[in-house]
Formats: structure tokens, sequence, C-alpha cells
């Protein structure tokens, strides 16, 4: 057996249980293709990457870098202490936060700095939800919302006593605004539906969801993680939202940081105690180095969005056109109204994490939909909603290109998906 274990379990597990890639002689040959050089703890590299995962994360930008590295040096006082060194870093802070505001066209006062996606949704859904309890404990979201969404109105549910409606979605993965207008109640206090969806790329209708819970007198969050740096971008009122989540990573800025725009007045509970941080909304000692990158990061990528659209339709158009043609391949990504840049499909006869082995040898980064840990697999709860069969929904596969994502590359993949299918499917039958 090759010296692979605990390294790189999908891997091994590809290699290890196909039957078909399992001989001394194919794994040496397919390791020829990986070296294990770099600051990489031992994970093999293959020689040639081809990243299509941006939706998950993308390369922090040299300017971003070094935008950031004075804080990591120079200025590095405690915002909130009073003598000279912290006024210093508090002044940043400050001008960080007008930055932040101009690119939002909001008030600096409505911006609060989290450490990203998952912390500003969850500060808006348990802010709200506990702000408002004694008014109403019904909250609204939709069935194919990330987990950040999803796990805090299961926490709510299950452990606070509040009623959640999912608002289901049609086969592209979009909400009906009927619906949402018929599943507001009186007890409603929160509609949280996502701008964009990180699986497979839908656009939700913000604006009109967000005009209904206006009109009946109910707070909208949106999850926008996936929108910014990825459409067009006019302004927080662009969405009719009184909380909207942003996270740098997707858009070029460092990791850990994002933010949450909340409308004046409001003032949801807090999540984090201890200091009076972000005017009493959120405790714990500015990351401002992370802050300094994400308002980098927002100025450069959001009001043009980095993920341009010239640059990435034709290759998505492209690439969609093959597999759409590759035996037992179905697309989950609507062709219209979702981001650029996203690729989704399903693989009868295989599953997500053999194909994302088989690609990964390749070189080839892609995701799935599903968790995946120690060689098991959620199914994708946003397939099962869209009303794929259930024999597909651990088969799902995304590709998100980006701004490096090349014709070069796609021609790559459309060389070697149609092996990587085939020998999948085979798998799947052992
Ligand atoms: N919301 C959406 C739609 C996302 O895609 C992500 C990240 O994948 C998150 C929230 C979580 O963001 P973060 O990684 O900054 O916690």
């Amino acid at each position: 057996m090759l010296p692979l274990s605990g390294v790189y379990e999908p891997f091994v597990w590809f290699l290890g249980e196909s039957g078909l890639a399992g001989s001394t002689s194919n794994n040496s040959r397919i390791l020829k293709k990986f070296s294990l050089s770099g600051p990489g703890c031992g994970i093999l590299r293959p020689l040639k990457t081809v990243y299509f995962d941006y939706n998950a994360t993308t390369p922090l930008d040299p300017a971003v870098r070094e935008a950031m590295l004075p804080f990591l040096d120079a200025i590095w006082g405690n915002p909130s202490s009073v003598h000279h060194v912290g006024r210093e870093a508090r002044a940043r802070l400050d001008d960080f936060r007008d930055r932040t505001a101009t690119v939002l066209k909001c008030k600096p006062s409505e911006v609060i700095f989290t450490s990203g996606g998952t912390e500003s949704n969850n500060l808006a859904i348990f802010g709200v939800a506990r702000m408002l309890k004694a008014k109403g404990r019904h909250i609204i979201s939709s069935a194919v919302e990330h987990h950040a969404v999803l796990h805090c109105l299961d926490y709510l549910a299950k452990k606070e006593g509040f009623e959640v409606t999912l608002l289901p979605v049609n086969g592209e993965g979009r909400v009906a605004i009927a619906h949402l207008e018929k599943a507001i109640r009186p007890d409603t206090v929160l509609v949280s539906i996502m701008a964009a969806n990180n699986e497979i790329g839908t656009i939700q209708p913000v604006a009109e969801l967000g005009a209904v819970c206006r009109s009946r007198g109910v707070l909208f969050h949106t999850d926008a993680a996936q929108w910014f740096g990825k459409e067009l971008f006019t302004g927080v009122s662009q969405f009719n939202a009184d909380l909207v989540s942003v996270c740098a990573h997707k858009f070029h800025g460092p990791k850990g940081v994002g933010a949450l725009y909340i409308k004046s007045p409001l003032h949801p509970d807090s999540i984090l105690f201890g200091g009076g941080h972000e005017n009493e909304r959120r405790a714990g000692t500015e990351n401002l180095p992370a802050i300094a990158g994400f308002a980098k990061a927002l100025e450069l990528f959001v009001p043009t969005p980095v993920f341009e659209r010239a640059q990435l339709l034709p290759l998505t158009r492209r690439l969609e056109g093959f597999i759409e043609k590759l035996p037992g391949v179905a697309l989950v990504s609507s062709k219209e109204g979702r981001l650029n840049n996203t690729i989704a499909f399903v693989v009868g006869g295989a599953d997500s994490i053999t194909l994302l082995a088989g690609l990964d040898i390749e070189g080839i980064c892609a995701s799935s939909g599903s968790a995946c840990s120690a060689g098991s697999l959620e199914p994708s709860h946003v397939i099962s909603a869209l009303g794929v069969e259930a024999q597909f929904t651990n088969s799902l596969v995304r590709f998100s290109l980006g701004r490096d994502s090349s014709l070069e590359e796609v021609l790559f993949v459309e060389n070697v998906l149609p092996e990587i299918l085939r020998r999948a499917q085979l798998t799947d039958k052992y």
C-alpha cells in the first residue's frame, strides 16, 4: 500500500476502494502528478492546480495584504485604549468603518464588524429573534439557506420556542413572492432569505421579498455572502433589507472578518458578551488587520465586481454546455438568474466524494454542497429542496470560477471530466 494514509482520506479511499486504480503501477502513475513540496504540512499537491472553488474562498489579493501589513506591525494598539497608541488604532478603525459605509452606502454606525458570514448571520438571527420574542416567535426562511442560517433557526426552534417556516423553492432554487406573502403571520418577527445561493448560484428576488416584509412590518435579513464581488452592488438599500451579512474572503479579502449591516435604529440583542465594542452590539477587541483588509477588498472588488461577467459567463456557458451532454449527468444550476461563476450538476450512479477525489487527482479543486467527514457524506439540503430525486442528492459537484479562471482551464476540465465521471460511476457499483 502507498504511504498515503492520513495524508488525504478521500484520495486514499478513491485509490484503494475503487478497485480500478488500486494497482501499484496505476497508483505510481497517478502519483507522478503530485509533489510533496511546499508549506502544506505533508499534503500531496498536484503539479498543476485548477481552482474552481471560488464560492468556498478566494485568495487574498496582494493589494489587500499590503493594506493589512501596517496593522500586523506598527499600528498594533487596542482601539479601546485611551492612550495615544490606542487612539491611533481607534482613528484607523473609524476610518475603515467610514470607508465600509461609503461602499455599502449606509451610515458608519450601521456597520458592525464581525468574524465573517457565519457570525453576521448568527447575530442577525439570534439578535433579532431574542430582541423581538415578546412580540412573536415566528421566523420565515428558505429551504436552501446556508447552514449558518439554518442551524441558528434549528436552535431557536428546539431550545427557545420559536416556530420556523422554511419556504419551498422551485426547480431552480428560487423562492416565490406569493409563498412569502402567505407565510407571514401576525407573530412573524423576521424573514431571512439569502441573496445568492452558494451551492447552485441561484439569485433570489431579494428586493421584492424585502418590499413584502417592509409592507407587512416584518424585519428582513439577507445573507449576501455570495453576492458581494459577484453581482452588481449599488448600496444596501437595493436589498430592501434591515440586516445584510457580508463576508470578506469571498472577494479576495482575508478570512475571519465580515460585517453585518444593521439599519438604524435597530439594536438586536448581542450574542457575544464582554466589552461595549461596536456600539454595544458585538463585544470583543476589533481585529484591525482583518478589518483593514476587509475595507480594502470591499473598495477594490465590490463597486465593480471582481467576478467579471464578461470574463466568466462565456466560460461557464461553455462548460455547462459540455457537462450537460455527458451521460448520466444533470445540471442543477439554472441557466438564468444565477451567479455567473457557478455551475452545479449531479451525476447518476456516483457520489460527490468519489467525484471530488477524482477531480482532485487531476489537480481540479471543486466542491459539493455536502459536509464530508471521514468518508461519510450528508446529502445536500439544497439539492433535496430542488426536488431532485434522492438517489442524486449525494452526487452534487459545484464548479465556481473566479478571477484567474481561463479558457485553458475549462478545456483541461473538459478533457479529463468524462473519464473521472466514468470511473466514479463504476466505483459506486462496488
Ligand atoms: N453564507 C453563505 C451563503 C456562504 O456561502 C458562507 C460561506 O461559505 C457563509 C455564509 C459563511 O461565511 P464565513 O465562512 O465567513 O463564516
